[in-house]
């Protein structure tokens, strides 16, 4: 069966969303206010529609309730965001994803009831940062405000060694939850698990361990 999707905003967050739900086969509902926005992705997306969303007869009226999953991609109007999140949440769309613009929205988005909120500049900036720092680090996901996960290529200093001699745990306080090798991936590996120069390590931690993990292995 089909997900059902819809994404409210088609800026360039929304409509990549949009664009790559609909190349995955997902069934989406393109939304936005603009009518030249719409038509764009009139071919791109399974059914599109133009209206403003902190109408609420008019999301009543879609039968945006149907959707499991709705994406709210209003960029610059803070107003129209949570308007439109507190709507979906009180017409009952049991998920809602919410593009915030600054720390304020989305403690405000929380509150009222957001499922996910998630800050696409920043979290790129940080992400982006860390692999300025080492191109060895591939990717960097926040868990909390003081924990993550990085993506790490193993590169020289831990080609031919196993966990154990690393000592990463003991060492730096992070984890090692996995190691890709090319297709395979070694889920929780063990302690005698020798690394090569292209292996790819999943590292979850504190931001300041994971920090120090990378200023001396990666
Ligand atoms: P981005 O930074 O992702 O490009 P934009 O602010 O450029 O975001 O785009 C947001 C989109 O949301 C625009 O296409 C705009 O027309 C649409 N939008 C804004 N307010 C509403 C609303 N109340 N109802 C529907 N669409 C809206």
């Amino acid at each position: 069966m089909k997900k059902e999707f819809a994404v409210i905003g088609l800026g360039r967050f929304g409509g990549s969303i949009c664009r790559e739900l609909s190349g995955e086969g997902m069934a989406v509902l393109a939304i936005d206010k603009d009518e030249d926005k719409v038509n764009q992705f009139k071919n791109i997306a399974t059914y599109s529609v133009i209206l403003d969303s902190t109408d609420e007869d008019a999301l009543r009226e879609i039968g945006i309730s149907n959707f499991e999953h709705v994406i709210v991609a209003i960029g610059e109007n803070i107003q129209a965001s949570i308007l439109t999140t507190v709507i979906l949440k009180e017409l009952g769309v049991s998920r809602v994803t919410v593009k915030a613009q600054n720390d304020y929205h989305e403690k405000i988005l929380r509150k009222i009831g957001a499922d996910q909120v998630v800050h696409p500049e920043r979290d790129m900036g940080r992400r982006l940062a860390h692999n300025f720092i080492s191109s060895n680090i591939l990717d960097y996901l926040e868990l909390s405000d003081d924990h993550s996960i990085a993506e790490v290529k193993a590169g020289r200093k831990m080609a031919g060694k196993t966990l154990a001699d690393l000592d990463i745990r003991a060492k730096y306080g992070c984890t090692v939850v996995a190691i890709k090798q090319g297709r395979e991936i070694i889920v929780s590996p063990s302690a005698d698990e020798s690394l090569q120069e292209e292996d790819i390590l999943i590292v979850i931690g504190a931001d300041k361990d994971l920090s120090r993990f990378e200023k001396n292995l990666v």
